[in-house]
């Protein structure tokens, strides 16, 4: 591992999004945050705060409640993707970033088919991950989960929840220790981490992201 790459998803949170972002600028990390359309409805600031600060805004659907792959009609779709692009607005990366809604980090039919070609029509980049520690569960030792995790992987792409406060009180060592040991973060993604690029499919879009 010589680089890694931070998401934050579920947010914006009016208490934690702030905390966290007070993190990444004392420690000079610029990162994406995929929020939920109807958490931005309601707490808008600290998206427009994040977005100031130099942080890309995607999109992670508007409930963040039932994956592609259990719910795959077209009106769904239009729902959980346009009404958070239209609520993220000018806030949005010029790429149209989203992350699906996998289920406790199942990436497996994340998508269906017609959320692919719908993605493809709205040219979006569909972005995935390769590390999910876990902090939603286990809020006080994910990063003993984390450090080993993205030790093993080239390019660690991390999902981490800016909705959790007792799990983010843990950011600051996590981040620590990865800066004292060398690492280097990257805003970018990995290119395995791409599933769809401003419309087109890539290679990582056939192996199962796709529900049958
Ligand atoms: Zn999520």
């Amino acid at each position: 591992m010589q680089h890694i790459t931070l998401t934050f998803d579920n947010g914006p949170d009016p208490e934690v999004t702030p905390a966290v972002l007070d993190i990444l600028h004392k420690r000079g990390i610029k990162s994406t945050f995929f929020v939920v359309g109807r958490q931005l409805a309601a707490c808008r600031a600290p998206a427009e705060r994040a977005h100031a600060e130099g942080h890309w805004i995607g999109n992670h659907t508007w409930s963040h409640s039932i994956p592609f792959r259990d719910r795959g009609d077209i009106d769904f779709i239009q729902s959980e993707i346009d009404r958070t692009q239209d609520e993220i607005g000018t806030l949005s990366h010029p790429d149209r970033l989203f992350r699906p809604y996998g289920g406790k980090g199942r990436l497996d039919g994340s998508l269906n088919t017609e959320a692919v070609m719908h993605l493809a029509k709205g040219r979006y980049t569909c972005v995935v991950w390769n590390a999910v520690p876990g902090d939603f569960d286990n809020h006080n030792g994910w990063v003993e989960t984390a450090l080993p995790q993205v030790a093993t992987i080239g390019w660690p792409l991390v999902v981490l929840h800016d909705v959790h406060k007792q799990a983010m009180q843990h950011l600051d060592r996590f981040l620590g220790q990865l800066q004292n040991s060398g690492v280097t973060f990257e805003q970018n993604f990995p290119p395995n981490c791409i599933a769809m690029c401003r419309g087109h499919e890539t290679e990582l879009l056939g192996r199962g992201v796709v529900a049958s």
